[in-house]
């Protein structure tokens, strides 16, 4: 067993390191120029995952946002609106790029992140009014970031899709996290993106690559998502040295998965015992803990500073709001010795 890391690093699923074998696959990379379409690893990367996904074609990209902001790009037009759910990471993490990129505007629907195929009925405006703004893509995010790494019901995304397609509307999956959502849920990742035109994944979150994410759809809309690539910046070269830490990923780093969502559901279920954290269970699905200070409790930027000192990092994402995101460098004796020290502080804080 790896020797447990200090500090206890549960900021994000982005902060692991490739390991040894990782990199071995990376540097003995056969790679070419991509921009000639003639990197072999980027190339089998590109076609595996659209194989996965059960799609024509896939695109590798630097990273999930570029992946999302290509994405909004190719099913949009400026002046366009587009529907998603509360807290999105298209409109609050990517640092309002949507409106400088593609000038669309969002329409927020639903609760911590879920929504249902009535609220896309109830936000829609059609194209051709003279005063509304035409809504032309419903984005789903799965699993959910700040909804605590919620799987979306397979269901409604099914229904919600079916709801924008009568309507003329496009759909994009941001599953950055759909490993983390088809191996909760128990469904392929062919079938999750299944209802989808264009879906995008990320390598560098659970799957522990240090770079990369891709798209994929209809080989027309990927030739497009080409074009926008390049205009992005993000088109590269020798790439393969970053893909086949894709590869290495898919075949190692998939079905491991499944210690981090058990190592998140014991860090949660340490965290509950506190009489002065709220937190909803019932969210921790995959390998996000989103977790409140009750009021009269300290406040994150305080129990964040105590918990650093004691060598655990976690995220502040509110005022009296956490999260912490398990992933392939912290064992299940990193989370559990996570979820003791945090009791240990509780202990000095008022209730
Ligand atoms: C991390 C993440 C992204 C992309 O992030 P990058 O840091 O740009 O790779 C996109 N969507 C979701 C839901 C994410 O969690």
């Amino acid at each position: 067993m790896p020797a447990p890391r200090t500090p206890i690093d549960l900021r994000s699923d982005t902060v692991t390191r490739p390991a040894p074998a990782m990199r071995r696959a990376m540097a003995e990379a056969e790679v070419g120029d991509d921009q000639y379409g003639e990197d072999p690893s980027v190339n089998a990367l590109q076609d595996r995952v659209a194989a996965l996904l059960g799609k024509e074609a896939a695109l590798f990209v630097p990273t999930g946002t570029m992946a999302n902001q290509i994405a909004l790009k190719v099913l949009t037009q400026p002046g366009d609106e587009v529907i998603l759910g509360a807290e999105s990471h298209v409109a609050w993490h990517e640092v309002g790029s949507a409106a400088v990129h593609s000038g669309i505007q969002f329409s927020v629907v639903g609760q911590g992140g879920l929504f249902k195929a009535a609220d896309v009925a109830g936000a829609f405006k059609p194209r051709g009014h003279i005063v509304y703004p035409p809504t032309t893509l419903v984005v789903i995010e799965n699993t959910h970031n700040r909804g605590g790494g919620v799987v979306f019901p397979q269901a409604d995304a099914v229904a919600i899709c079916e709801q924008a397609r009568e309507r003329g509307m496009k759909t994009y999956l941001d599953g950055a996290r759909l490993w983390n959502a088809a191996l909760a849920s128990g469904a392929s990742l062919h079938e999750l993106a299944a209802p989808f035109d264009l879906v995008g994944v990320a390598l560098s979150k659970g799957l522990g690559c240090p770079v990369g994410s891709l798209i994929a759809g209809p080989a027309e809309v990927i030739a497009r998502a080409h074009r926008q690539r390049r205009m992005f910046g993000g088109a590269m070269r020798q790439a393969g040295i970053v893909a086949a830490a894709g590869l290495y990923a898919l075949d190692h780093n998939l079905d491991r998965l499944a210690e981090d969502h058990a190592n998140a559901r014991a860090f949660a279920e340490a965290v509950a015992r506190l009489p002065q954290v709220d937190i909803d269970l019932s969210t921790v699905q995959t390998n996000i803990v989103i977790f409140h200070l009750r009021p009269g409790a300290p406040d994150a930027a305080t129990v964040l500073a105590e918990a650093r000192s004691r060598g655990v990092l976690l995220t502040p994402f509110g005022p009296r709001t956490l999260r912490a995101t398990t992933h392939l460098d912290v064992s299940a004796q990193d989370c559990r010795r996570a979820g003791e020290i945090m009791a240990e502080l509780a202990v000095a804080w008022p209730h």
